[in-house]
């Protein structure tokens, strides 16, 4: 007889925990795993997946208007917001079914509800308790609005996939991931969009030359961004949300989407009571195989508060099945991950900015490109791409590549495989490009940017 129900019972059905459980599952382990909300988590239900898909549907509108350069007589095109969020919807409640068989087709008891732990071994899940030898806490992560007169009045990411109307004024409040594709989601859709940032310059973490870049080209599309400014207060008026700024002026909107980060998910968990140790933002600390101060407690994605993307998240699922059941210890290489903006035009990256490059390696090569896309010889758009590439003097070795422009993530994908191959310069030179695209530019940029001391005395 089993000592556990369970050898291993999952809280949170997101990305990590989904992937943990199955690969869990298909090692021989028996597994549990609960959720109290949504199948597949934020990913699936108010992040990535339902977001691309608006950043697709808000994209159409410059598409009908460079279609003239090329001939087309488009008639003045109508928008139905509730029909792409109907439609959204649809297919969100179908992958929500499909991560459900695929966790049931591979042994796993799906229990709907939310999971808490007792002990180091137990998991409550309302009037039931189950055992299990290992709990794995996916619990993700969830919006941060700072506290302020009024701040109920505004929403977050998660409210913003549900309005029943799209609203005339938008103003958006802060200058990170979600912030910049709200931007560029509501003004492809004709909002006026106002976004505040609280510092000198957005999407802090990113190089300076595409975060410029990108602040530029929102601006031409029509974003209203403003740095150094924060909201003071927000009152509801006859004529909408007003907010006070730090200048004492105002703004009134029709929503304030608050997009100032995502705290872990660990509240009434029962974590602290167990003595788990949680980092000041309450993220659960975890060593390199993810286990908690508590041995049989793992963690992972979001709620570890490391790097909150999905195929993070996914890897870490992977590895920590491999090291439990599959008797292979498994750590993530968190070097060179690929990441990209869905803001319009996005931003993809890999590898460090020119500024990390520099403290860590020294004398850099910087290589850069601003262009306009073929397309936009015709399409009358100004759209303007950037590509960079940062190379190591001292070896060759490329060690960060950034865009800004039409299909960055499509293209940085690639780049990436490279990168965690180690290429080099010279061998980025050798590889014949495709003709004509935008990517082939990474491989024909052969006249660095002037060292920064020399331009500084041109
Ligand atoms: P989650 O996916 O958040 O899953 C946690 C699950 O646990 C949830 O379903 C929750 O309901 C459940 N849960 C919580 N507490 C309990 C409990 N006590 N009992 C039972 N269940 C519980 N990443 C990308 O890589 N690319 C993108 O384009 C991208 N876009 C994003 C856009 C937005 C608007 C947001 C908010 C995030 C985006 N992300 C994106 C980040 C990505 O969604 C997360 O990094 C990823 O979902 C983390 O996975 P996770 O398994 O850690 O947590
Ligand atoms: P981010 O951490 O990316 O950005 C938060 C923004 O809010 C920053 O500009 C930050 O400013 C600002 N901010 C924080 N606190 C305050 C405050 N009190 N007042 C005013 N501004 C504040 O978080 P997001 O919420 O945008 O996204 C969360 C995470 O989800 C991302 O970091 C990313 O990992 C993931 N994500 C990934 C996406 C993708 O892969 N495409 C898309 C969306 C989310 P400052 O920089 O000055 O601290």
């Amino acid at each position: 007889m089993a000592k556990y129900d369970y050898d291993l019972f999952v809280i949170g059905g997101g990305s990590g925990g989904v992937r943990a459980a199955r690969m869990s599952a298909g090692y021989g382990a028996r597994v549990a795993l609960c959720e109290e909300r949504y199948m597949g988590g934020t990913c699936v239900n108010v992040g990535c997946i339902p977001k691309k898909l608006l950043v697709y549907g808000a994209h159409y509108a410059e598409d009908f208007e460079e279609a003239a350069g090329f001939g087309w007589s488009v008639p003045k095109a109508k928008f139905d917001w509730k029909l792409l969020i109907a439609n959204k919807d649809k297919e969100i409640t179908r992958l929500n079914g499909i991560y459900r068989d695929l966790l049931e087709n591979a042994g796993v008891r799906v229990l709907d509800g939310r999971g808490s732990l007792l002990d180091a071994h137990t998991v409550a899940l309302g009037e039931e308790r189950f055992t299990a030898e290992y709990i794995l806490v996916a619990t993700g992560g969830w919006p941060a609005v700072p506290d302020a007169h009024g701040s109920e009045h505004a929403i977050t990411s998660n409210e913003a996939f549900f309005l029943e109307e799209l609203p005339t004024r938008v103003l958006i409040v802060g200058g990170g991931y979600i912030a910049v594709e709200f931007a560029g989601i509501f003004r492809g859709l004709g909002c006026q969009v106002t976004q505040i940032y609280r510092g000198p310059l957005f999407m802090r973490g990113f190089d300076d030359d595409a975060r410029r870049f990108l602040a530029d080209e929102m601006r031409k599309k029509g974003v209203d961004l403003r740095y150094n400014t924060t909201g003071e207060r927000i009152d509801k008026t006859g004529d909408g949300l007003r907010m006070t700024l730090n200048d004492g002026s105002t703004i009134t909107a029709d929503i304030i989407l608050c997009a100032t980060g995502r705290n872990p998910n660990t509240a009434g968990l029962g974590l602290e009571e167990l003595g788990v140790k949680l980092n000041w933002r309450g993220g659960i600390v975890v060593d390199e195989l993810y286990r908690s101060s508590a041995p049989s407690i793992y963690a992972l994605g979001d709620v570890i508060d490391k790097v909150a993307l999905t195929p993070v998240a996914l890897a870490e699922g992977m590895a920590v099945a491999k090291t439990l059941f599959g008797g292979e210890p498994t750590e993530v290489d968190y070097g060179n991950i690929a990441t990209t903006v869905f803001s319009q035009p996005p931003l993809g990256t890999v590898g460090l900015t020119e500024e990390a490059a520099r403290t860590h390696h020294g004398e850099v090569t910087i290589y850069k490109s601003t262009f306009t896309a073929l397309k936009h010889t015709l399409s009358g758009s100004g759209e303007k791409t950037l590509m960079k590439l940062i190379v190591d003097k001292r070896t060759d070795v490329v060690v960060g590549v950034h865009m800004v422009g039409p299909e960055a993530g499509e293209i940085i994908q690639g780049i990436a495989i490279a990168l965690k191959c180690g290429a080099t310069k010279a061998q980025f030179d050798a590889t014949i490009g495709i003709h004509p695209t935008s990517a082939e530019e990474f491989v024909t940029m052969r006249t660095p940017e002037p060292e920064p001391a020399q331009a500084a005395a041109d």
